[in-house]
């Protein structure tokens, strides 16, 4: 599945009740989903529960396209323009591993 078909997908599941709770609020539910993701990885890698952690990252997905859809943001467009390469070194493979946080 394309990106943008995932987008379009969450389009015809969601939009109605996207349009209905607004971009705030929408933005507020992937932060939500942020959280319960940075609660799942808070433990050792042996002890993750990956299917959860799994479980995490679509919701993520999930929201970012309700909040694409909403903002009328071509989600393939924009990740594949900015990800085609490193943003910060122009790379691929990315160079940066000199300044890693
Ligand atoms: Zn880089």
């Amino acid at each position: 599945m394309e990106i943008s078909e995932f987008q379009q997908k969450m389009r015809d599941l969601y939009i109605h009740n996207d349009k209905k709770r607004g971009i705030y609020r929408t933005c507020l539910w992937l932060g939500e989903e942020m959280g319960e993701l940075m609660s799942e990885l808070k433990y050792s890698i042996d002890k993750i529960d990956k299917h959860a952690a799994a479980e995490e990252m679509a919701d993520i997905y999930a929201w970012v396209a309700s909040l694409a859809n909403l903002l009328e943001i071509d989600l393939q467009s924009a990740i594949l323009s900015k990800y085609n390469k490193c943003p910060k070194c122009n790379s691929d493979p990315c160079i940066c591993e000199k300044n890693l946080p």
